[in-house]
Parts: C-alpha cells; sequence; structure tokens
C-alpha cells in the first residue's frame, strides 16, 4: 500500500518542440519556481508527448531537450528542491500507459478537445495516429506514476486531468477491491478514536450524500495526519471516503495557471513556436527591441496625433502583464490622448521585457558551457523519478495479479 502523501506532489511537463519562451516562463516556469519550495516537485521533458504531432521529425528533440534544461535552470528551477528528468528514461511510464490502455474505453479518448480539434484540422487519416488519440492517456500516466495529487495546467489541458481521475477511479474500482474491504474500513475508522471516527463518518456522508469536496479534502488531511496508523489503514480509510475500495492510484486536481494562454505573441496571437511570434527566454536585449519596435500597433494610430484604442492593440497585452497599475492607466491616457508615439510606449515593454531576462540570461551562461552539469542533474532527477515510479509499479502489478512471485 502507498506511503506517499499525494497532496504534497506535483508533477509536470514541458514538450521539447522548441524554444523556450517568455510565454512559458509566465505561465508554466515562474509557477515551478514557486511550486518547488512548497511540495516535492518532479518536472519533467515530455519527450513522447513530442512525437505525438512531430513523429517525423525528431532530429531537433535531442538539442531542444538540453536547451530546455538549461532555459529551467536558467529561470530559477532548483533541481535541489525539484526532480528533473527526461520521460523517456523512465519506462515504468510507459508501462502504466499500456496496462492503463487495457482498461480505458475509446470513446473516453475520442470526446478529448485537443483530440477532437486535431481531427479537425487535420483530414490527413495518415497523421491521426495511436500515438495521438492516446496522448491524454499517457499524461494520465504521467501523473499516475508518481500518485501526484496536484497538477499545475492551463485550462486548455484541465479535461485532461479529469480523465486521469476517471482512470485513476475505474483502476482503483477495478483492482482496489479487498475481502471484508467494508468491515476493514470500519475497524480502521475506530483506530482514530471514538471523537475523530465520529468527525470521519460525519465528512464521509456529507461527501458522499451531497458531493462536498471541502468535507472531503478535511476527511483526506484528518486520516494523513494520524502518525500511529499503518499505512493500509491509512489507505482503505481514503478509499472507504470516495467508494468501495483500497486507492491504489490517487485521483489528481488540476492546479489552473490562467496566464499561459493570455500570453500574446508578436503578432497579437498566442505566443507559440508554431506561430514563430515568440520571444525566447534567453533572447539577446538588441533582439527583443527589435522585435517589440516592429510589433503591429492599432491600425487607427498612422500618424502621432492619431488618438488610439489599446484594447485593440497587442502591445497593451504585454503592458497588462509587464507593467504596474499606475503605468497601465499612463499606457492607456497616453494612447487615447494620442500624448505620445507608439515607439515610446513599445520602448517602456522592451525595456522590461530585457530587465525581467537579464538575471535569467546571466543564470543560462553558467550552464551554456558546461553540458556535464545538465546531464548529471538529470541522470539524479530520473533516478529519483523512477524510484517513485517503480514504487507505484509494484502496487499496480501486485493489484493486477502480474507480480509473478
Ligand atoms: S500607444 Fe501603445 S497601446 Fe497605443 S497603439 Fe501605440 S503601442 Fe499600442
Amino acid at each position: 500500500m502507498s506511503s506517499v502523501d499525494s497532496q504534497r506532489r506535483v508533477v509536470s511537463g514541458m514538450r521539447p518542440t522548441g524554444s523556450v519562451h517568455i510565454g512559458h516562463y509566465h505561465g508554466v516556469l515562474k509557477n515551478w519556481v514557486k511550486l518547488q519550495h512548497e511540495y516535492e516537485c518532479f518536472f519533467f521533458v515530455a519527450d513522447w508527448h513530442a512525437l505525438t504531432t512531430g513523429f517525423e521529425n525528431t532530429e531537433n528533440i535531442n538539442n531542444h531537450t538540453w536547451d530546455m534544461v538549461i532555459d529551467w535552470l536558467a529561470a530559477g528551477v532548483n533541481p535541489g528542491s525539484a526532480n528533473l528528468f527526461i520521460q523517456s528514461r523512465v519506462p515504468e511510464q510507459a508501462e502504466l500507459h499500456l496496462l492503463l490502455s487495457m482498461i480505458t474505453p475509446i470513446s473516453w479518448l475520442e470526446r478529448s478537445p485537443a483530440f477532437k480539434e486535431f481531427t479537425e484540422h487535420n483530414s490527413d487519416r495518415e497523421r491521426t495516429t495511436y500515438g495521438m488519440l492516446g496522448y491524454p492517456l499517457l499524461q494520465s500516466a504521467d501523473v499516475l506514476a508518481y500518485r501526484a495529487g496536484l497538477v499545475p495546467v492551463g485550462a486548455d489541458q484541465a479535461p485532461h486531468i479529469e480523465l486521469a481521475r476517471e482512470i485513476a477511479r475505474r483502476f482503483n474500482h477495478m483492482y482496489g477491491s479487498e475481502l471484508d474491504f467494508e468491515a476493514n474500513a470500519e475497524a480502521a475508522a475506530r483506530k482514530l478514536g471514538k471523537k475523530a471516527s465520529k468527525l470521519y463518518h460525519q465528512l464521509r456522508f456529507a461527501y458522499n450524500s451531497h458531493g462536498d469536496l471541502d468535507a472531503l479534502q478535511t476527511a483526506q488531511a484528518l486520516v494523513r495526519e494520524q502518525s500511529k496508523m499503518t499505512l493500509g489503514d491509512k489507505e482503505r480509510l481514503l478509499g472507504y471516503l470516495e467508494g468501495d475500495s483500497v486507492t491504489i492510484l490517487p485521483e489528481p486536481q488540476a492546479v489552473l495557471s490562467g496566464l499561459a494562454s493570455r500570453m500574446p505573441g508578436l503578432d497579437g496571437r498566442k505566443m507559440s513556436n508554431t506561430y514563430q511570434n515568440i520571444i525566447p527566454l534567453r533572447a539577446e536585449p538588441g533582439y527583443v527591441e527589435k522585435q517589440i519596435r516592429v510589433m503591429p500597433t492599432d491600425p487607427s494610430r498612422i500618424r502621432l496625433q492619431d488618438p488610439g484604442e489599446p484594447e485593440r492593440c497587442p502591445v497593451w497585452q504585454f503592458h497588462q502583464i509587464y507593467s504596474n497599475a499606475e503605468e497601465q492607466s499612463n499606457v492607456a491616457q497616453n494612447c487615447r490622448n494620442a500624448s505620445w508615439g507608439c515607439l515610446e510606449c513599445k520602448q517602456r515593454v522592451s525595456d522590461a521585457i530585457i530587465a525581467e531576462q537579464a538575471p535569467i540570461r546571466e543564470r543560462g551562461k553558467q550552464y551554456e558551457d558546461d553540458l556535464d552539469i545538465i546531464h548529471s542533474i538529470i541522470a539524479d532527477g530520473t533516478e529519483k523519478a523512477r524510484d517513485a515510479a517503480r514504487a507505484t509499479l509494484e502496487e499496480v502489478r501486485d493489484a493486477m495479479r502480474l507480480a509473478y512471485r
């Protein structure tokens, strides 16, 4: 039975499909840097995921992977606090993906919004692969292999975490059954003591009768804080809260990070390597200035004296991220009154991006010339990730009667 406190564990990955850019920094990496001090974190290079759409062109995966790890470290991700690894170096994740594929109905995967969108935009059936259909399941295996309770994602990925929850529930229901489970769980509840046992049952009732999530979380915390209880009894009580079986794979929760989807690209669309509208995380200052200078603005500002409307201007979206409230109010006023030119307005954005990137560029330089350090950081992180995934797979094989002892 699991000794993992899944509510303290976070897992998150990033595809090595191109340069890490400031959209990744604001949407993902800043969050990772914060989480690494509060949780046990597993951050991985999602190289298998890169193959779901880029299986024909793999020549850059190697370079993108190492560059990406340098970007993470430059951004402040600390290998002393978080485990950094490469997905394909943990074969247990692939094994779990395969085992879960046996119990996952195809209809669950076909209803994924990402798959629907992909098939709508790709009429070529040769490109609609088995890997593409199964990528949300691989994502589930990424999370469940580490029994992580928390997964930071953008809103577009939230349905995939819901899928991971459904799969975990199905798995626990199928393979987590135990002879006399209810009697054993009730016996475990009595070990909480009279008062705590009463509270446990009240909270369990509140969750099961009207879906009170606060009650569920309070009850889970109550069980986890029992220092003298056996792990088996704890797992029984956690499983009993939500159903009639032991929890082998805990259901993860999505932690939504809203900013990623709001970071504009240089052309006003979402910043993305696909659109080639990015500012790389460790870009040279001259490059940043040049790119911002040529950004489109409100088309009604043709001459200096033409008033503009910030809401129609992609540069304004950068101000919303990089400028404080007072500066934003000045920008909006100066734009609407035509009291400054767009170049001056853009210069403020360039200066803010360059200032933010200065320490990141500096840290990145320390690693660029020393790939040995990067390799050893990944080797250490992979070892820890494999230990965690191995422990899960042992329980999974046991539960599925595939242990062959
Ligand atoms: S002044 Fe600034 S916000 Fe207004 S149109 Fe020009 S660049 Fe955009």
